[in-house]
């Protein structure tokens, strides 16, 4: 063989193998800068529960402890911040596995009519609470089987409705509707005429951690982890999720999912 080529594929050979370690190089960078940043939230998500329940302990151990009524009222704040941050751990163990593992669906067919309806039994307290309404709007009141993971599925379902309920105005409404859509799929919606997102913030909403109010003022906060969960559910069952949302109007999250082959139109 010719020199030349030899050279020449030995060249192209370095060069791809630079190329590679290079791209190598940029993903570590990328995955630390990536660790660092959700380290850096998670703390700070975990910081303010934290100094709220030891706010309250100190009192407590201040002396509001031995009044009765104060220590009640005290041990149960304590309490309410110490459930939040077991939902915010909940949550990061989740959004950990999906990012990390990758997500294993667990598909079978089952009935969605049925699924958002035992969402609404869970939700009701809240909704109640809240002076908002759950309603349910399909086109017939039978079975619609699809095929998805249904656990995934409910906690998809349910992050959108506790978010209507979080964000909607008391004496508000949601309404779920499921709809046939093209062939073989349905889509589901949530509907609420809460406060609304500004434009400028959609694009950005299925970020994890990313909240429109970021001060973080506003008591009824999750873990801004909500949207990202049902994000990556429902890309693992390669369906989309869409929003439309109008400040003071409200808010509409819609998915796909596919129904199951041999089920009735
Ligand atoms: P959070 O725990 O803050 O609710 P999510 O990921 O579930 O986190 O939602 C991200 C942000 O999107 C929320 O902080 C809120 O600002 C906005 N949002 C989500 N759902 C709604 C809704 N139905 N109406 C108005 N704003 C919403």
């Amino acid at each position: 063989k010719p020199v030349t080529t030899d050279m020449k594929t030995l060249t192209q050979e370095i060069e791809k193998f630079a190329e590679d370690k290079k791209i190598e190089i940029d993903t570590l960078k990328i995955r630390e800068e990536y660790r660092k940043d959700f380290l850096g939230n998670v703390s700070h998500e975990l910081k303010t529960p934290l100094f709220t329940v030891q706010g309250y302990i100190l009192t407590l151990l201040d002396g509001a402890m031995n009044d009765k009524k104060i220590r009640e009222k005290y041990l149960t704040r304590a309490n309410k911040g110490v459930e939040r941050l077991i939902y915010i751990v909940k949550d990061l163990d989740l959004i950990t596995k999906l990012e990390v593992g990758g997500l294993k669906l667990d598909r079978e067919d089952f009935d969605i009519v049925e699924l958002i309806q035992n969402v609404f039994d869970l939700l009701e307290m809240k909704a109640a609470k809240k002076e908002i309404s759950l309603t349910f709007d399909i086109e017939y009141m039978s079975p619609i089987y699809v095929n998805a993971d249904k656990e995934k599925i409910q906690q998809v379902i349910s992050n959108l409705l506790v978010n209507s309920i979080k964000y909607g105005h008391p004496n508000g409404t949601t309404e779920v509707s499921v709809e046939n859509l093209i062939k073989n799929k349905v889509i589901v919606r949530v509907t609420d005429n809460g406060e609304g997102i500004p434009q400028e913030h959609i694009p950005r909403l299925f970020e994890r951690f990313y909240r429109v109010d970021q001060s973080g003022s506003r008591d009824e906060g999750g873990s801004g982890l909500g949207l990202s969960i049902v994000k990556h559910i429902m890309e693992a069952h390669d369906e989309k999720i869409y929003v439309e949302s109008e400040v003071d109007v409200g808010s509409e999250f819609s998915f796909t999912l596919e129904k199951t082959e041999n089920s009735s139109e």
